[in-house]
């Protein structure tokens, strides 16, 4: 932990400006995945501090934030990123630490996080309400306004990604934000929100309680005094947030994965395709929302992309975090468990390719990458979200027997279409059910400027892009009689 050299102390949370030990006093053991090793304990806040962590957002409200205007929002915003920017190694090597991600997918979250910055620091002071032709002798206009105070439930997969997308634009909006990331990845958090106060965010704008799900992250849901919630991770949670949020009758965006798609036609670019079909799968070890979990494959090249598929998983350097290979450990022993379960039900599956363990430390949460096949569409390892680094290789006849494989699952969330026939492709983005279709690409996780979100049980709500803002937001229709 002392290499890391932290600026700030992980035990404490950030509360109006402040930070404080956890109303309790406890704390939660922090663990390296690279090792398995306990190296140190973060802040295990709860209920009381999410109180405190409320009323300072509240009353943000009321003081500055509440009066500065957007062009001043996006000012800091962009101040902000240009921070980020400055310590994105520093950045990249406490997310590494943490999460376990190689270094250059770590430096990769914190580049977007410092672009999320920009992005909506730039957007702050573009969003515009209308004006309405109504009866004569009226005018009428809407005002965008912000929620108020947002709670943030993040996970720990992508911190530093889902807090720009998600505080990014509630913070351009004008909303006050109660922070509680995942416990097993909150550094980067507090990191930003240490950041946020220097880049000169007033006191009470952004606090941060870290804590564990079922304590700081079910009171946050469940506060009287928040106005809207945004939630990322599993859809067994994201029923729970909702459940919360509708007691207080409060919105809620909640994105919760997916088994993603990438249909292959005979016509595709397998040069172009191959890297995208097998990374899309591998990235952050299978553990991103827009993980591209099935590989849907034309019969008549099947054979051949599985092969070549097979030949790049043979060649995967599995390692630890700061080795900075291809693929690095799950989080923790629990995902280890989770995702062994599933491989343990692929027993009797052919595995096309396996990368090998190579010298990994003892005590880490390494699974070995895995491409399987002969996997039938609606066996669980084609159809549950597997959060580790597992492909399946599907092969379909038809264009109609992909568009019915593709749609054959609980999700929605991405999908891409390989295929040179621009008819095929118009036809395939409109008959996928996704919230995003890639054509000759794939974009796992990426795309500040593109609006994301699930269908079915992916989720609802847009996140990233100009659409957030809408989202952050709420409209005001002021309707004035002039005669
Ligand atoms: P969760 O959905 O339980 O965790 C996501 C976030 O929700 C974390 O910050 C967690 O905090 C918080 N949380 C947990 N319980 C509650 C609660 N009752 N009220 C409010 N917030 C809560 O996912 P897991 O970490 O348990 O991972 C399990 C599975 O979820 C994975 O295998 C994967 O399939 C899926 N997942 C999907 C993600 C995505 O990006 N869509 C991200 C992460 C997981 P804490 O971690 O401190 O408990």
């Amino acid at each position: 932990m002392t290499d890391l050299a932290l600026w700030f102390d992980p035990a404490k949370c950030l509360i109006d400006g402040a930070w404080v030990a956890p109303a309790r006093g406890g704390t939660l053991p922090l663990f390296d995945p690279s090792t398995g090793e306990e190296i140190g304990a973060i802040a295990r806040g709860t209920a009381e501090d999410v109180d405190a962590a409320v009323a300072a957002a509240e009353a943000a409200r009321s003081g500055p934030w509440g009066r500065m205007s957007a062009a001043e929002r996006g000012r800091i915003l962009m101040r902000l990123g240009r921070m980020v920017e400055e310590r994105v190694d520093d950045l990249a090597r406490i997310e590494a630490f943490d999460v376990g991600k190689p270094l250059k997918q770590a430096r990769a979250d914190a580049v977007a996080l410092a672009r999320y910055c920009e992005f909506y620091g730039g957007a702050a002071d573009k969003l515009m309400g209308e004006t309405i032709p109504y009866l004569d002798g009226y005018t009428v206009y809407t005002l965008r306004e912000p929620h108020g105070v947002t709670g943030h439930i993040v996970p720990w997969n992508y911190p530093m990604q889902i807090i720009g997308r998600s505080v990014g634009a509630a913070l351009a909006t004008g909303n006050s934000c109660v922070l509680k990331p995942a416990e097993d990845a909150c550094l980067t958090a507090l990191a930003f929100a240490d950041m946020a106060k220097a880049a000169g965010l007033p006191d009470g704008v952004l606090n941060v309680v870290p804590g564990l799900g079922a304590e700081a992250g079910a009171a946050l849901t469940a506060h009287p005094g928040v106005h809207h919630i945004s939630f990322t991770g599993s859809v067994g949670t994201g029923v729970m947030v909702q459940e919360a949020a509708a007691r207080n009758v409060v919105p809620v965006t909640l994105e919760l994965g997916g088994k993603s798609p990438q249909v292959v036609f005979a016509d595709a670019d397998l040069e172009r395709a191959l890297p995208f079909l097998v990374n899309a799968g591998i990235q952050n070890c299978g553990q991103t929302c827009s993980a591209s979990s099935r590989i849907l494959v034309d019969r008549r090249v099947h054979d051949e992309v599985l092969a070549r598929m097979a030949e790049r998983y043979g060649a995967l350097r599995v390692g630890p975090a700061m080795a900075d290979l291809d693929v690095g450990p799950l989080i923790s022993a629990k995902q280890k468990q989770i995702v062994s379960g599933f491989l343990a039900q692929g027993a009797d599956l052919e595995v096309a390719g396996r990368a090998v363990l190579g010298e990994v430390p003892d005590g880490g949460y390494y699974v070995p990458p895995t491409l399987l096949a002969g996997v039938r569409p609606d066996h669980a390892l084609a159809r549950d979200e597997i959060f580790g680094p597992v492909q399946v290789v599907i092969p379909f006849d038809s264009e109609e027997e992909a568009v019915a494989i593709a749609n054959g699952t609980d999700y929605g969330l991405v999908a891409s279409v390989w295929s040179q026939d621009g008819g095929r492709q118009m036809r395939l983005a409109r008959a996928i059910r996704a919230g995003q279709v890639f054509i000759n690409n794939y974009g796992a996780g990426g795309g500040v400027e593109l609006p994301f979100g699930g269908r079915g049980k992916s989720g609802h709500g847009r996140e990233k892009g100009f659409e957030a803002m809408y989202g952050f937001t709420t409209l005001k229709t002021v309707a004035a009689w002039h005669g």
